[in-house]
């Protein structure tokens, strides 16, 4: 890997050096870090439930690469993928299940880890089981249709003593853990404002589960303007008090139940004003921060992979990682060292306070308080 860059190298060397004590590290980089290549004592089995496009191309191609967990188990109510995933993964008969008897995976003591990779409906249903059958829990963004959903989600697992996490795998990623810590040490001078956008342009299923709002919670939003919601948290550090938003549909038959595109103010303490975008129509994502003496931040932001970030220094140019693979050794070693991860449910239920103030703001048509 070579970093050729002035600004990067001298990041990025700081981040290689850390442990030896010769230079400060800021914690987000030296948690990464910390996440590089080590000999767990077991690796920890995790079982997908939910065996669509998102376990299917990243999480079981990151679970080949992870060091500290693997795919021990699955979860699906399709008997053919069942057969082809075991078949391609080497996952034991013993080791499947379907949603009907997904309770018993209680008894396999192979499966350390569920993770909940389902429609947004149904990940309250999941993440209580798994709780309850005594696994520890991850489970897709966004975390359930609303924060309602997303407490009783946190108390089932603190009740079961089992760890919960959200998959918010950006926490892990090199350009994105620099953001954090540019907000927090502030070498650019205080953030004044931030722009940031996500969204792509909808060419999928019609009758996807994506455009049902029982089964989604809501559109673009919740999908893609997550992202952009945390974006603005961890750029600043800081949570949004008030939210007004508005909405725009240019195919009101496409987009009956859901939201196509939607402009919202997010405002934070000290005056900061993030303006955010989440679309349906349109393919960007970007987190751009203002700050007193330059501005930064990342073009395209929120990918798995290919992130990029700008400074008044000059570009990053630190190594793309697979984001999944990160996430998830993270996770596991989390598990083991009985360490509080960070991605827990609190901060999905953080952004989810956020989107439901968003649809208050919408419905209302007034500032929304977001509680
Ligand atoms: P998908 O439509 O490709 O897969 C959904 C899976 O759920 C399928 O295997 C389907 O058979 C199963 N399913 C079970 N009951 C269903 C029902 N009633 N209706 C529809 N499907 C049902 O979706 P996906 O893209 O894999 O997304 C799954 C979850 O992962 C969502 O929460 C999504 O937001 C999240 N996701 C996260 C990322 C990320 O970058 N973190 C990326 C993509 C998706």
């Amino acid at each position: 890997m070579e970093i050729n860059n002035k600004y990067s190298r001298r990041r990025f060397i700081r981040t290689l050096t850390y442990g030896t004590g010769v230079l400060a590290l800021s914690p987000q980089l030296a948690s990464l870090a910390s996440c590089f290549p080590r000999t767990p004592n077991k690796k920890l089995g995790v079982a997908l439930v939910g065996l669509g496009g998102y376990s299917s191309g990243q999480l079981a191609p990151a679970l080949l690469e992870t060091k500290n967990c693997y795919l021990a188990g699955i979860v699906t109510g399709t008997p053919s993928k069942a057969e082809s995933w075991s078949k391609k993964y080497n996952i034991p008969e013993k080791n499947i299940y379907n949603y009907s008897n997904f309770d018993t995976i209680a008894q396999n003591p192979d499966i350390d880890i569920v993770y909940v990779v389902l429609p947004v409906s149904m990940h309250k249903e999941f993440t209580i089981r798994a709780a309850k059958a005594g696994k520890h829990v991850i489970c897709e963004k966004p975390m359930a249709l609303n924060a309602g959903e997303c407490k009783e989600m946190i108390a089932a697992c603190n009740q079961a003593n089992r760890m919960l996490s959200i998959g918010y795998r950006l926490h892990f990623e090199p350009h994105t853990l620099e953001v954090m810590r540019l907000g927090k040490e502030k070498p650019y001078g205080k953030i004044t404002s931030i722009d940031t956008a996500n969204g792509f342009t909808y060419r999928g299923d019609p009758n996807s589960w994506r455009l049902k709002k029982a089964l989604s919670g809501g559109g673009a939003l919740m999908d893609m303007g997550i992202y952009s919601i945390q974006g603005s948290r961890y750029a600043t550090g800081l949570e949004p008090l008030f939210v007004t938003a508005t909405e725009e549909k240019t195919n009101p038959e496409l987009f009956k139940e859901v939201d196509e595109t939607i402009n919202y103010k997010l405002e934070y303490p000290g005056g900061i004003v993030a303006n955010g975008k989440s679309s349906y129509n349109e393919n960007v994502g970007f987190l751009k921060i203002h700050a007193e003496k330059g501005d930064y931040g990342l073009e395209p932001a929120f990918g798995y992979g290919g992130i990029q970030g700008e400074t008044p220094e000059g570009a990053m140019d630190f190594p793309q990682i697979n984001q999944q693979a990160f996430q998830m050794d993270d996770f596991a070693l989390c598990v083991s060292n009985k360490k509080k991860t960070r991605v827990p449910g609190e901060e999905g239920l953080r952004d989810m306070q956020i989107i439901d103030a968003i649809y208050r703001s919408i419905a209302s048509g007034n500032r929304e308080k977001i509680v």
